[in-house]
């Protein structure tokens, strides 16, 4: 029996969610993913485990050769990983998968490819442009034409829609020799990063294009697209109800955990970037000096403790029902929420997520003979700790760790100037200040004042804090500050 070794995989066009349910479940699997600079981060990320090297183009590198992208595949192959390679798209539309597949085939290693989204299709989708309405076309050509030379012989297809790829830097050439094979009042578009919030179109004709083009300065990845199709986008554009269908956010969260928030965003029309800035790590022996059956507290501040406190039950063995004295109290909805996946009701759930508030809650229902404990993060404050002033033991363990993930170099490279930051909470905000210089440039929304206040510390001097400390707070305040 021989088992798969590597997956040729279509990435969409750039919106995170244009991608296949197999993609996803197989970069799930895999020890190694090769990406190209047009796959979207998240995408890259949904990899969880795998070791990952960009192929592309960084800023200010060059992109790796084809013939040493081939090499790495057998290589890595034959070392017995499991290896993704994700292109942008589709890989078969003008993403050199042939010549992969030729060079695994000679290499005698057993390969699958996962279709994606293509550009060519979904961008003038997304903006607006059926590239086989009925009335005008009925047949699409995909054309490429990136030499100069070529441009001037290569015979352009006759069909009724044209669309470009990678050939926005030779326009001038395109079109002078379009202009002698179609009417020079043809509509042309020009779609940049289709799919993403940093979309842009341009539309003209044969005849205008081009100064539309030097005004508006479009850069790659770009389509063009040339036919009677462009001139329906007056009446098909159907993205423009979305609110935030121009931004992009930045969440600091495994992609896994934040899900409620992305999802929000997204359903109003934002991309949404989520970045894990800490990578977690839980401590099994945490619980090892506690008696549990003492317990006739445990507080929970984040859903972090309440994976991390579960986990190091189940180190020692034992599960919930050693704390059969304990009364439960979490903070916040994602704590609560954690707790129920674990068969848990809190006896008491706070929104407040200061310190200070939960100490006056507690405080008069404490007495000497409470045990008290907080499964926390190694970062947490002490401002709990004022409860010992009750006669109760506190005991508070570092139920886990923060570490700087092994991809942050990367992250921190995905992020663009324009990108809107959005805290959940303060340390997150610690860790990115620590980590990116330029924090204060960006625009952040702030989930509640102790986020705010720790981003006026690390001098963002504009917050937007949701008016309720919750997901559909924050979601409110950024659609209010939209409209
Ligand atoms: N396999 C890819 C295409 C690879 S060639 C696919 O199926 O989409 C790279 C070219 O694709 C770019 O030069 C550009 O012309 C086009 N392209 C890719 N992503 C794009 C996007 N989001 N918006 C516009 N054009 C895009």
């Amino acid at each position: 029996m021989a088992k798969t070794q590597v997956y040729l995989i279509g990435a969409g066009p750039g919106d995170p969610e244009l991608i296949t349910k197999k993609a996803c479940r197989i970069l799930a699997m895999v020890d190694v993913v090769l990406y190209d600079y047009l796959v979207h981060p998240n995408i890259i990320l949904m990899a969880t485990h795998a070791k990952k090297i960009c192929v592309g183009k960084k800023k200010g590198a060059h992109s790796t050769k084809q013939p040493e992208i081939n090499e790495m595949l057998v290589k890595h192959a034959k070392e017995g990983q499991v290896v993704a390679r994700l292109k942008g798209g589709d890989p078969m539309v003008f993403g050199r998968c042939g010549e992969e597949m030729v060079a695994l085939s000679e290499a005698g290693i057993f390969y699958e490819i996962i279709p994606g989204i293509t550009s060519a299709i979904s961008a003038p989708t997304y903006a607006g442009i059926p590239i086989t309405h009925r009335r005008c076309s009925h047949s699409v050509a995909f054309v490429t034409a990136t030499r100069a030379n070529d441009i001037e012989t290569m015979v352009f297809p006759n069909a009724d829609t044209l669309v470009m790829m990678m050939s926005l830097l030779r326009l001038k050439s395109i079109i002078s020799r379009l202009k002698n094979l179609r009417p020079v009042d043809t509509p042309v578009a020009i779609i940049e990063s289709g799919t993403y919030a940093a979309e842009k179109v341009v539309v003209g004709t044969l005849e205008s294009i081009e100064a539309l083009q030097e005004t508006h300065q479009l850069k790659p990845p770009a389509l063009i697209i040339v036919g009677a199709v462009v001139a329906l986008r007056d009446q098909c554009i159907w993205r423009q109800h979305l609110p935030l269908r121009h931004r992009r956010f930045v969440i600091f969260r495994p992609v896994h955990q934040q899900s409620a928030l992305a999802d929000k965003l997204s359903l109003w029309g934002a991309e949404v970037l989520t970045l894990s800035l800490n990578h977690i790590v839980h401590d099994p022996f945490s619980l090892d000096a506690i008696n549990l059956d003492e317990l006739t507290w445990l507080i929970f501040t984040s859903d972090n403790g309440v994976r991390a406190f579960i986990s190091g039950l189940l180190a020692m063995k034992k599960d919930m029902r050693e704390c059969t004295n304990a009364r439960i109290l979490a903070i916040g909805t994602q704590t609560e929420k954690a707790l129920n996946a674990h068969g848990i009701t809190p006896d008491i759930r706070t929104q407040s997520a200061t310190g200070e508030g939960i100490v006056a809650t507690l405080e008069p229902m404490l007495n000497s003979n409470d045990h008290v404990l907080i499964p926390t993060s190694s970062e947490a404050d002490d401002t709990l700790l004022e409860l010992s002033r009750t006669g109760a033991k506190i005991s508070k363990v570092v139920a886990y760790t923060n570490h700087v993930p092994d991809e942050m170099a990367d992250m921190l490279h995905w992020i663009d100037k324009n990108d809107t930051f959005v805290f959940m909470n303060a340390a997150s905000v610690k860790r990115l200040h620590s980590q990116y210089p330029f924090l204060s440039s960006h625009q952040a929304v702030s989930i509640g004042p102790k986020t705010t206040a720790q981003l006026h510390d690390c001098g963002v001097p504009d917050v937007l804090e949701a008016l309720e400390m919750s997901i559909d707070g924050v979601i409110d305040a950024i659609l209010n500050a939209a409209l």
